[in-house]
């Protein structure tokens, strides 16, 4: 904590922002740590892998998961949003709603409330696909590790899940709470949301359930997913025997996202791994405009491209179904051979970008053209970091997160020395 008591704001507890809130806390600055949802990691906790390692996001997360723990200089608000942000540099006030868990520390992961629990919702974790109980856990390797009950989704009057509490961690008289802090800084790391599939009308999806996106697919690979990892097609739960990757589904495209999202390349070359160990067999095929892995993502993808998948340069523009087999048809651009071609596939993911998720941001952050938050020069006291401020991978957010701590850091400690 700086001299004179003020802490600085992390708002997202994705990579960047948590590992913001370490590097910060590790130089001895105290931190609040806003997270909208009721667990920790971000976006890289719904990966089966990633790359260029293909080591599981157990590897990245449990080490920044027990270093916040251990550091009492962090205090982290879960289901907590900003409210309010006042003030000036070196000088913030903010607000910050928390809604009741209705769980408390006391809770041992038994699992008996969700057992209790006669109520369902939609498992957002799993983009939908799959419900859980309204008394659940997030997800296996959640953090904090306790339950969460969803009042939305609970029958009127309904307790059963605290009667089946022999701990009594179940509270269900929680209100939500406003806290207010005096912070010198504010960090906003709240990262990225998948372009809306739905708006790339050619593409088939939500007409055809076998055209996926690639976050889905993330989920439909992972041990911890709805299909206990296992790809399987969602239409009919078949194994797919050819599958086809649609890169730029939106992307640099005046209509959608007009940038390049940067890691979608080397995203659908990890998931062509995937499909290539659960299917030796299976038929890949990528269609790409460029194939965009810089620096030693190279490497990266000359090892995957080896593996017996089919790169064809060219946009796909739509997405059929054969009236008579019920097969996906992919109709596209084979540049180098200069004609168009048709290839089935039994299962399609779609390649969407990144959009950065400034919803619930106050309005004074700088954003560019495209919805990103800036960093303008000469600007001190608010800073942006991960996705939020450009797409990018994990280790480049982590680098990003490590900037904005110390521009933040500076900024307390500037603070503590003008009183
Ligand atoms: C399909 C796909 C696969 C990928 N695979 C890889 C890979 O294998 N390797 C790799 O290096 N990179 C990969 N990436 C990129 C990786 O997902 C990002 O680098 C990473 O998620 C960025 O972390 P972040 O903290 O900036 O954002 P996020 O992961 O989005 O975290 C942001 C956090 O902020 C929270 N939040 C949002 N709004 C608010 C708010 N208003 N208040 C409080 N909290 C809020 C969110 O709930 C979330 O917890 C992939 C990307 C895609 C699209």
């Amino acid at each position: 904590m700086a001299e004179n008591g003020k802490r600085i704001l992390v708002i997202g507890g994705g990579m960047a922002g948590m590992t913001a809130a370490l590097e910060a806390a590790e130089a001895g600055a105290g931190v609040v740590l806003v997270e909208k949802e009721a667990y920790l990691g971000g976006r890289v906790a719904r990966m089966n892998q990633y790359f260029p390692k293909l080591c599981p996001p157990t590897c990245g997360l449990e080490i920044n998961f027990r270093r916040i723990k251990n550091n009492p200089r962090i205090e982290v608000l879960t289901q907590a949003s900003v409210e309010k942000i006042s003030g000036r540099p070196g000088a913030y006030e903010v607000a910050v709603k928390v809604e009741p868990r209705y769980v408390t520390p006391a809770c041992t992961l038994c699992g008996e409330c969700a057992k209790a629990c006669p109520a369902e919702r939609p498992d957002e974790f799993n983009y939908g696909l799959g419900k859980t109980k309204a008394a659940y856990l997030p997800h296996a390797m959640a953090f904090p590790a306790l339950y969460v009950i969803d009042r939305k989704a609970c029958p009127e009057g309904c307790t059963a899940c605290r009667d089946a509490c022999s701990y009594r961690a179940i509270d269900l008289t929680q209100q939500p709470e406003t806290k207010t802090f005096q912070v010198a800084a504010v960090v906003a790391a709240t990262g990225w949301c998948p372009y809306e599939a739905g708006r790339l009308d050619l593409l088939g999806y939500g007409r055809y359930p076998d055209v996926i996106t690639n976050v889905v697919m993330e989920r439909l690979a992972s041990p911890n997913g709805p299909t206990g990892g296992k790809i399987l097609r969602p239409s009919d739960g078949k194994e797919p025997k050819s599958v086809v990757f649609v890169q730029c589904a939106g992307s640099r495209d005046e209509n959608h996202l007009p940038y390049c999202s940067g890691v979608c390349c080397a995203a659908s070359l990890k998931q062509a791994t995937y499909v290539r160990a659960a299917y030796p067999d299976a038929e890949i095929t990528i269609f790409y405009i460029d194939i965009r892995t810089p620096g030693r993502l190279e490497d990266f993808y000359n090892k995957v491209a080896g593996q017996g998948i089919r790169l064809v340069k060219g946009k796909a523009a739509k997405v059929e179904q054969d009236g008579g087999t019920g097969a996906l048809l992919v109709i596209a651009e084979d540049v180098m051979a200069g004609r168009k071609i048709t290839q089935r596939a039994d299962l399609v993911v779609l390649a969407t970008g990144i959009v950065p998720n400034t919803e619930g941001l106050p309005a004074d952050f700088v954003r560019d053209e495209f919805g990103f938050l800036m960093n303008p020069p000469g600007r001190t006291g608010v800073y942006a970091a991960g996705c939020v401020r450009r797409p990018e991978e994990v280790s480049a957010t982590v680098q990003d997160g490590t900037a904005a701590a110390l521009k933040a850091f500076q900024c307390a400690v500037r603070s503590a020395s003008h009183g």
